[in-house]
């Protein structure tokens, strides 16, 4: 079949690349005719000329070509494919019904697969937020029961009792505060901070917040910072935010080391802006190499007793990485089991210009 004139084509071809989502076009017999850049990438075996069903044999596909090519106006349907990967398109079929022509059927596709990996993201986002405040809940409320039951003439139990009823509502509050805190900056996140925050003040004050945990736990904490100010363009809270939650992971996981170390230095490597970095450093357990990759996301512990009883709610380097992607920095981590862990973020430094106030950046 050939495809009217000239300049029908180059207006097709136009269209065609114009669209960013895969367009196929195929003829009465369901060969090909064209396809755009977008479908050859998503299925570079497409070949102009070949039946679509050698790349494409979803039945469902193939009855909306046969049922559009017999006369109907518009077929919708998805396309779930399993392999190489896992991916899923939404897609609408449509025929040229210009008198005279061979018929001409237009397959239309939407790559539905990021919403569907979002959406099952945040269906697993809040069956976990629910699970981990049911949990506390119901321990309170079965202290509540034995406080009304049994132990209504027992004041020793109900001292003991309401220590743990505390406990486990601070830890309730705790995980609302993380869970709102990371709504916050996930809605800022694709706006950059402006205000030039010194790093050297933000790490000392969340040294010196930490302190008590530090001696409770008779952890000695080293600070490592330069003469002069590290200037870098942040948001203040939520940077004091980062190197608490770091020292204060490096307290509770790695306190056993007996020693934690915090610097700040600045950092010019060939190929990256100017940064600042704060290294937060102990000599605990370590990490193993399996669990690194998956440290920052939510609600994932090493060992989720461990975390519970420290009082943590698998939120808190989730909160790190949200707030360091705001600031266009980088996270890392280094841990060899049995010799401790080094979480590193680097931020870019404010330019010379606007240290003092703000930035115009
Ligand atoms: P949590 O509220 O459980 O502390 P985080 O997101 O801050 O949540 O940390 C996730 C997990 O990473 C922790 O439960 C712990 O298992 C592990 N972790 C974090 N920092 C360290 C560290 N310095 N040493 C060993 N393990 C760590």
């Amino acid at each position: 079949m050939a495809l009217a004139n000239e300049r029908d084509t180059a207006v097709l071809d136009a269209v065609l690349a114009a669209v960013a989502d895969p367009l196929i076009v195929v003829d009465a017999a369901a060969v090909i005719l064209r396809v755009n850049d977008a479908a050859q990438q998503a299925w570079p075996n497409l070949r102009v000329g070949s039946p679509l069903s050698f790349t494409l044999r979803e039945p469902d596909l193939v009855d909306a070509v046969s049922e559009v090519l017999a006369g109907a106006p518009l077929v919708e349907g998805t396309l779930l494919e399993r392999v190489p990967v896992i991916r899923s398109f939404g897609f609408r079929a449509t025929a040229s019904v210009s008198p005279g022509r061979a018929r001409a059927a237009v397959l239309a596709f939407r790559d539905l697969t990021e919403a569907r990996r979002l959406e099952s993201m945040r269906t697993d986002f809040v069956a976990n937020a629910s699970h981990e405040l049911r949990t506390p809940l119901a321990s309170v409320l079965g202290f509540i029961e034995t406080l009304e039951g049994p132990a209504r003439h027992d004041p020793a139990a109900r001292e003991r009792f309401l220590s743990i009823m505390r406990a486990q509502a601070q830890r309730m509050a705790r995980l609302i505060d993380d869970l709102l805190s990371l709504s916050r900056v996930e809605m800022s996140e694709h706006r950059r901070p402006e205000d030039s925050v010194d790093l050297v003040a933000v790490a000392s004050q969340a040294v010196d917040t930490l302190k008590p945990i530090a001696d409770e736990r008779g952890v000695i904490v080293e600070v490592i910072v330069p003469d002069e100010p590290q200037f870098v363009l942040g948001d203040r809270d939520e940077l004091l935010r980062v190197a608490d939650n770091l020292i204060e992971n490096a307290l509770k996981y790695g306190g056993s080391g007996g020693r934690v170390a915090v610097q700040v230095e600045a950092v010019d490597e060939t190929g990256h802006a100017p940064a600042a970095r704060l290294s937060v450093r102990d000599w605990g357990p370590g990490i193993a190499l399996q669990h690194l990759p998956r440290l920052t996301e939510r609600f994932y512990r090493v060992d989720v007793v461990d975390s519970r009883s420290q009082g943590g709610t698998g939120l808190g380097l989730a909160l790190v990485k949200h707030i360091v992607n705001r600031h266009r920095g980088r996270l890392t981590v280094e841990s060899r089991p049995g010799e401790g862990a080094v979480f590193r973020v680097s931020l870019p430094r404010t330019p010379e210009a606007g240290q003092e106030r703000r930035s115009n950046r």
